[in-house]
């Protein structure tokens, strides 16, 4: 057994996995690199918010923590397109009853540390992971004041995000780890539409906004307290960039042009644009994401990516859950624990961050053209039809947690040649029985 677990990052993955960890009897540390959130107060900063959908939904349900999270969810049942014309449109994600929702990453964040600390997770701050001795086993930390301490550990994870120092000491001693990291042209700034009179809601509540502009988009994610968050994605150079929006006129002006309607909702548009930084987007793979049965890498420190398909969160609150079913069919067999959690989850995370980059050009693009919205209206009757024979791409990933990513990846590809094959250059939103027999006789 076990005596000793320590998690690297007391972010949203390192928090849930000390949950599972702790209520399978065994002693967990989560040492995190900053302070403590609950105490700083996160309300005093901007409030960011992310998509939490079934499969993140599934994993905090089988620690018995989605009653919590519940009081905090806003559901979002589709998209609200905001075209370039002024036209608003709204597209369902799914069937009927099916959405995701949005929540407050720091609620979230701290809820999540809450419930572990009440299950007896014991969490050190200040304390950021510099190196891990891997003879030893043995993390070496900086704390606030730059003094080394050190920490001896039966198993340690590393839930320190994509920037993860815990991989960083691994490939540095390691022979024949691979690691690709890779950085889309685009960054992201995040600006906020204020609540209306009463903590009102401006525009449509329960709807994931999105103005797409073709090489770049807007969207809005709604908060409790009636603010939106909207997130810019945007290049980083060329003619409408960050690097070319220099000034508050340009700022205001492109904004009135090309975001004309929720312009006018942005008092402070300037100010935040101006001292809200522009972050990039990254893409990481890795491998190995194990050490023998000591060190294994989970979340975004194993699979950062692209946050186009709303699953990054989800993906690693899969990763606890899929270790934990692991943990139980191999009771205290850590090698064979980790083994298996790298071989079932190395594939998932892959196709999960290859589908979210996808995702990018369906988003910004794709959602405002004509054929598309044909096609997901098909592909909708279809499923409604044959549910058995037929998820459509989005369901897939989003709302079938019963399904790997790898599968999900697979079967949308082989959905997409078909409908190109059936439909060609038509734009047919009406399932025929012509089209249906098509269909049927591709899938079969
Ligand atoms: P993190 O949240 O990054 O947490 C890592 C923790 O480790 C932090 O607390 C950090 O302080 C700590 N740490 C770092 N280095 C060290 C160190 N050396 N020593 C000790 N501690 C350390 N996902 C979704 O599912 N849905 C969404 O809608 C969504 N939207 C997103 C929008 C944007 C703009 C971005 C950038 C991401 C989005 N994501 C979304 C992805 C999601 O934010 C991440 O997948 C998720 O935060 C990963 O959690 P994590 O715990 O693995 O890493």
């Amino acid at each position: 057994m076990k005596e000793d677990i320590v998690i690297i990052g007391a972010g949203l993955v390192g928090s849930l996995l000390g949950i599972y960890l702790v209520r399978e009897g065994y002693k967990v540390t989560v040492y995190e690199g900053r302070g403590d959130r609950r105490l700083e107060g996160a309300a005093a900063g901007r409030s960011i918010n992310l998509a939490l959908s079934d499969r993140g939904i599934k994993a905090l349900e089988k620690v018995g923590v989605m009653k919590e999270v519940q009081d905090i969810c806003i559901p979002m049942h589709g998209r609200g397109v905001h075209l370039a014309d002024g036209k608003y449109t709204e597209q369902a994600y799914g069937t009927r009853g099916q959405f995701i929702n949005s929540v407050s990453r720091g609620e979230l964040n701290n809820i999540l540390m809450n419930i572990a600390e009440r299950n007896g997770v014991q969490f050190v701050f200040e304390h950021r992971c510099k190196k891990i001795d891997w003879n030893t086993n043995t993390i070496h930390f900086n704390d606030h004041k730059g003094a080394i301490t050190e920490k001896k550990a039966d198993l340690i994870f590393g839930a320190d995000g994509a920037f993860s120092a815990s991989r960083l000491t691994y490939q540095l001693q390691h022979d024949r780890f691979n690691y690709n990291q890779f950085f889309i042209s685009h960054g992201y700034k995040e600006l906020t539409i204020p609540s209306g009179e009463n903590g009102s809601f401006l525009i449509e509540k329960n709807v994931l906004h999105i103005w797409p502009r073709g090489t770049y988009m807007l969207i809005a994610l709604p908060n409790m307290d009636g603010s939106f968050t909207c997130t810019l994605f945007f290049p980083f150079e060329g003619d409408n960039s960050f690097a070319s929006l220099h000034t508050a006129e340009k700022v205001k002006s492109f904004f009135e042009k090309e975001f004309t309607d929720v312009e006018k909702l942005m008092p402070n548009l300037c100010e935040d644009f101006f001292n809200n930084p522009t972050a990039s987007l990254v893409t990481v793979k890795c491998f190995p994401w194990i050490h023998e049965d000591k060190f294994a890498l989970i979340g975004d420190a194993a699979h950062a990516m692209v946050p186009f398909f709303g699953q990054g969160m989800n993906c690693g609150f899969e990763d606890c859950s899929v270790l934990h079913e692991i943990m139980q069919a191999n009771k205290g067999d850590w090698k064979t624990i980790l083994q298996q959690y790298q071989e079932l989850r190395k594939p998932d995370g892959d196709a999960i961050s290859d589908l979210a980059l996808a995702n990018f050009v369906e988003m910004r693009d794709k959602v405002a053209d004509t054929k598309f919205i044909a096609q997901k209206k098909l592909e909708a009757q279809f499923h409604a039809k044959y549910p058995e024979k037929w998820i459509p791409a989005y369901s897939m990933v989003t709302f079938s947690p019963e399904m790997r990513y790898s599968t999900a990846l697979q079967k949308g590809i082989e959905q997409q040649r078909i409908m190109d094959k059936v439909m060609g250059d038509k734009e047919e939103d009406i399932l025929t029985a012509e089209i249906e027999e098509a269909i049927l006789k591709e899938i079969n």
